[in-house]
């Protein structure tokens, strides 16, 4: 379907644009003061000025059914707004009746009102930084947005779980914490989006990407030291971290404590050992030697057919035995990943995947949704038509199960991300026993500190300790790649760092 936007104001195409997914699956849109006459859909947008009264309209017109729908809506400005105030005023009068004429057409309400972007609780965070008390802010999400109640609940009760883990959350701009990638697996899954590289394929030999994270670890922990800066939590993601064999995870965290400041006391340290398949009894043992205190064996769906499906090479059994085999080995913060909406799963699957989590109780739950075009996507390949995908009433009565089954075992929501412009408001969420929630999880999703990422596809992103403003830097995906730029990459990070904590370049490489 193509959904002509018509607008006079060009520099809210971004936004508006952004809206218009959320409500259909297949859509392209296009935006401009002129009328799109190949559109099946035409929106007309207008707002006027008078005075502080701010007034918009929309009209909509289905060519393909012939309809015609209508949305109007009023609000005062406040009499003192400065310029930009009174233009994101107007900017939002004209979200507010796009949504009302997209709502009206497809029938779909969506909780997030407006709101497009993907860490929602941000904007509550913003609000109490900033003193704005809890009601208040809450207001302002269900005004500014149209945020329903239930989500804005929602969004506190995250933001109190988290403020209970990091009491000190606002004031963690000092610190780092570092992200490493690790990003070779056993095989590659067939929805994976990661840089995943199958450890026996040709992308490059792991010891000559090992070769150059030690560099890199080295580099970044003496920089570190040399300025003083402390890392709050340390996350070995990919990939699969444990796709390396027990030796060479051994010398990579006896690198990682001899050159990154006090080790000791970095308040969390996970390791990824998603797949089932990787994990032995002698990598659980090296993990135990260096105190890395939370891992992630994710099962994504306990039904066979459906790993087969996906690729994942490994049984269901296997993730309860290696379960196990961590619990007994004394490892007491375990996370485990599950995944709604995969494709041949409804329903009575995920159910199942939930009464099986029950037996084991891992410490923490991430519970992501596939899309399900994605979900189609990947059966493409394999038996096309021959696998169901779940719809978007079934995705959010899975969603809805989750929460409820959650609820019952004691786990409370710590975060969460939206998917971007995407039909059905997905959300991906974190769940936790109270009082062991992924300090990592916390602070890249709600952007709290600069994080160093290391090794292949990592991102390190850069947060302002003074303003908050927010940049990135990616090293390159693919080991081969890597391989040939990690000192580029590595001088990039020490000179992003120095602008970051404002130290001078020449004082800094002669310890001064
Ligand atoms: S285990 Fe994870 S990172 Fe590895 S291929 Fe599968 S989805 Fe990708």
């Amino acid at each position: 379907m193509h959904v002509h936007i018509q607008a006079e104001e060009a520099s809210f195409e971004r936004t508006l644009s952004h809206i218009v997914p959320l409500f259909y699956e297949e859509v392209k849109t296009s935006y401009g003061n002129g009328d799109h006459a190949a559109a099946d859909m035409r929106i007309r947008l207008e707002v006027e000025t008078v005075g502080t009264t701010i007034t918009s309209a929309a009209k909509l017109t289905d060519h393909t059914r012939s309809v015609e729908l209508f949305a109007r809506h009023e609000r005062l400005a406040a009499a003192q707004a400065s310029p930009e105030d009174r233009r994101k005023s107007i900017k939002q009068a004209m979200c507010f009746v796009l949504l009302d004429v997209l709502q009206q057409h497809t029938g779909i309400v969506q909780p997030w009102g407006i709101l497009t972007g993907i860490r929602p609780t941000k904007l509550l965070h913003e609000r109490l930084r900033s003193g704005v008390p809890a009601e208040r802010a809450h207001k302002e999400l269900r005004e500014d947005y149209l945020i329903a109640d239930e989500k804005v609940a929602l969004m506190q009760r995250i933001v109190d779980s988290q403020l209970g883990a990091l009491p000190d959350l606002y004031r963690l701009r000092n610190e780092v914490s570092i992200y490493i990638g690790i990003p070779f697996c056993p095989t590659k899954c067939a929805y994976c989006t990661f840089p995943a590289y199958d450890i026996n394929g040709r992308q490059g030999s792991v010891s000559g990407f090992l070769a150059g994270l030690h560099y890199e670890m080295r580099e970044i922990g003496q920089w570190l030291k040399r300025n003083g800066i402390g890392i709050t939590t340390i996350y070995f993601g990919g990939g699969t971290p444990t796709s390396i064999t027990a030796e060479e995870m051994d010398e990579l965290y006896s690198l990682m404590y001899d050159h990154f400041p006090d080790v000791r006391n970095v308040r969390e340290i996970t390791v990824e050992a998603g797949r089932p398949d990787t994990i032995t009894p002698e990598k659980l043992a090296v993990l135990s030697k260096w105190g890395i205190d939370r891992i992630s064996i994710n099962p994504q769906s306990y039904t066979q057919e459906t790993l087969d499906l996906i690729g994942r090479h490994h049984t269901v059994q296997e993730t309860i035995d290696k379960f196990e085999l961590a619990r007994n080995s004394g490892m007491e913060n375990i996370n485990m990943d599950l995944i709604i909406g995969l494709p041949g799963e409804g329903e009575a699957e995920f159910d199942h995947t939930l009464s099986e989590t029950a037996k084991l109780m891992p410490e923490s739950l991430t519970v992501h949704t596939l899309s399900f075009k994605r979900a189609s996507e990947m059966t493409q390949h394999r038996g096309k038509g021959k696998y169901k995908v779940a719809g978007r009433n079934e995705i959010n009565r899975m969603m809805r199960r989750a929460v409820e089954w959650t609820d019952q075992f004691g786990y409370v929501p710590y975060y969460l991300y939206r998917q971007k412009n995407i039909l059905g408001n997905l959300e991906n969420v974190g769940y936790a026993k109270p009082g062991i929630e992924s300090l990592y999880n916390i602070l890249i999703i709600e952007e709290m500190q600069s994080i160093i990422g290391l090794g292949c596809g990592a991102s390190s992103k850069w947060v302002d300790p003074v303003t908050g403003v927010i940049s990135r830097l990616a090293n390159p995906k693919e080991p081969k790649a890597y391989n040939e730029t990690y000192l580029a990459y590595t001088d990039a990070k020490i000179e992003a760092l120095n602008k970051l904590f404002r130290i001078q370049p020449q004082l800094e490489t002669t310890g001064v």
